[in-house]
């Protein structure tokens, strides 16, 4: 497919053509109708397949021209730099179309961007702290803006930014188009669109052609996290071998009790980082076992992005990525520069449908090996683990992070419009909470038999 499939204007093709870019990338070509129709969108690709152009090519083909001073176009990112870079990449799109921008950022004078504003503007790109202490002033009339993009949603809510997309929201106009863009899809991304969003289209892009070739990876099945657990035990006493192991999980809480359960055997050679740590522990953390003070780091998905260790030996995989792009941006932290890297995936039977996913993603069967027969197979179950009734999602999420509010509202509201009653809850509490069955003891024995 090239530009010229996409209906672009004329301007629009000149400002492509200035750029020298040839052909949309996938997510380009997959969201411009999406974008068009006014619909909800989640856009999920990897880091520079260009998404800043996914969003912004269809948002300037249909915005019409305009003389009035509130801006009709509200993109938020998570940094002053991206900004600058998206209002930059803006500019530059529509050099031959008749569109005014303006990046809002903290840390600057407010009072002239207050100016700025009043001058008239089409499309504002800001961080949330600014753009909400603009609202609340009266420089800033947000009651225009029809499309609300929210970009590098994963590192958004990774620095944080809930509360402040939360009252952002609460002094938009509701009847708004919402885009999302994220490099990773996490349970943070995903708590945020089912809270927030009506039925939005997703669109996810596989990653590809990533090098995988210096990456040996092996799988093991195993029944329940403890087992999980003595696996990892396992293998970490082997200090030589495992001299710098990366271990991923999905979720903060899983990340916190794993975490647990290793510092009781390997003390402080662990660490942790995800998002409810604070910055200072997250870059200690990281530093030490960058440095080799620490053998054991235990991460989020979402953390996996910015990360960049010299030799890692081993990316173990504690839990199987509901997205198959989360798999490839973890074993990418091995294997960098042409190393060789090892990765191992732990996969319960419930997983194994992710796992089935990865493979297909990567055209790649992950080879299965057995249980050594030292690791002893646990029947504990972890709290997450237990068959439970229809219940303790909301309670979880709430403690997380609960501000009552008009966002609270707006949420119950769009949730009645939709009818995201209880199956739906059920659907959540089911994937996040991956209760257990007995039909595991079975899976349990099948799987040491093989
Ligand atoms: P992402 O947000 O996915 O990380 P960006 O939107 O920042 O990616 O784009 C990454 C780079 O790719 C930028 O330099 C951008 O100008 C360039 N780019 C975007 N679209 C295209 C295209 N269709 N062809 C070639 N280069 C592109
Ligand atoms: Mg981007």
């Amino acid at each position: 497919m090239t530009f010229k499939d996409l209906d672009l204007s004329n301007q629009l093709q000149y400002g492509i053509d200035d750029l020298g870019f040839q052909n949309p990338t996938p997510i380009q070509e997959q969201a411009f109708s999406v974008v068009r129709s006014g619909k909800d969108i989640v856009g999920i690709a990897q880091t520079g397949t260009g998404k800043t152009f996914a969003y912004m090519l269809p948002i300037l083909r249909d915005l019409k021209f305009s003389k009035q001073i509130h801006p009709r176009v509200l993109v938020l990112v998570p940094t002053r730099e991206l900004v600058l870079q998206v209002v930059d990449e803006i500019e530059k799109l529509a050099k031959y179309i008749n569109v005014r921008v303006l990046g809002v950022y903290g840390g600057t004078n407010i009072n002239t961007q207050k100016r700025a504003i009043l001058q008239g503007q089409d499309i504002i790109v800001a961080t949330p702290g600014r753009l909400y202490d603009l609202g609340l002033s009266n420089a800033l009339k947000l009651k225009a803006i029809q499309k609300l993009v929210i970009d590098e949603v994963d590192v958004m809510l990774d620095l944080g930014f809930r509360f402040q997309l939360m009252n952002i929201f609460d002094i938009l106009p509701e009847k708004r188009q919402n885009v999302l863009f994220s490099a990773t899809m996490t349970e943070d991304v995903d708590l945020l669109i089912y809270d927030f969003f009506k039925n939005p289209e997703k669109i996810s892009v596989a990653v590809s052609g990533t090098p995988l070739d210096n990456i040996e990876q092996v799988s093991y099945n195993i029944p329940n996290f403890f087992t999980k657990v003595n696996l990892l035990n396992h293998f970490l006493k082997d200090k030589e071998t495992y001299h710098k192991v990366l271990i991923f999980v999905g979720f903060k809480r899983t990340a916190d009790l794993l975490f647990k359960h290793l510092e009781e055997v390997f003390g402080s050679e662990t660490c942790v980082i995800h998002s409810n740590k604070t910055q200072n522990y997250r870059i200690r953390s990281i530093r030490q076992f960058d440095e080799g003070k620490n053998r054991i780091l235990v991460a989020t998905d979402v953390m996996a992005r910015g990360l960049d260790f010299d030799d890692v030996s081993h990316v173990i995989n504690f839990d199987t990525p509901d997205f198959p792009e989360n798999y490839m941006h973890r074993i990418g932290r091995t294997g960098r520069a042409e190393k060789e890297g090892k990765t191992i995936l732990f996969s319960t039977e419930k997983e194994q449908e992710s796992k089935e996913g990865i493979q297909a993603l990567m055209e790649y069967q992950i080879p299965v090996l057995e249980l050594p027969e030292e690791v002893e197979i646990s029947t504990l179950l972890t709290e997450d683990e237990r068959p439970r009734e229809d219940q303790g999602i909301s309670k979880n999420r709430t403690s997380l992070e609960f501000v009552p509010g008009a966002a609270f509202h707006e949420k119950s509201e769009k949730n009645s419009q939709v009818n995201l009653g209880g199956s739906y809850r059920r659907e959540i509490a089911k994937k996040y909470k991956k209760p257990k069955t007995r039909g595991d003891k079975n899976y349990n024995k099948h799987n040491k038999k093989k």
